[in-house]
């Protein structure tokens, strides 16, 4: 399981912090996955995320109760959880719900 603070990969603006490329595509990634979950259920071009092991399989989030947000491939069983993700670049739920 990926356990990763999202804070690590990011600069001072919550953007991605300059990096190497294999940990910046992580970092993307991640961001992609926190877009899902935070998205509001309106917004269903942010809800789906491929995964960056298989590349096929679509990522399953959820936001545990400790706030973290939780992922999981369907197809390849690949998993993690993402924490400090709030107010980050990606995070959408600020996001009026209604349109
Ligand atoms: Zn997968």
């Amino acid at each position: 399981m990926y356990i990763t603070d999202l804070t690590h990969f990011l600069d001072e603006k919550g953007a991605i912090a300059p990096m190497p490329a294999p940990a910046r595509r992580l970092a993307e990634f991640l961001g992609r996955v926190v877009a899902a979950a935070s998205a509001p259920a309106t917004m269903d071009e942010a809800g789906e995320c491929h995964c960056n092991k298989c590349r096929k399989g679509i990522v399953v989030t959820e936001i545990a109760s400790d706030d973290a947000i939780e992922w999981f491939c369907e197809r390849c069983g690949h998993e993690g959880r993402i924490s400090n993700w709030r107010r980050s670049f990606w995070d959408l739920s600020a996001l009026p719900n209604k349109r």
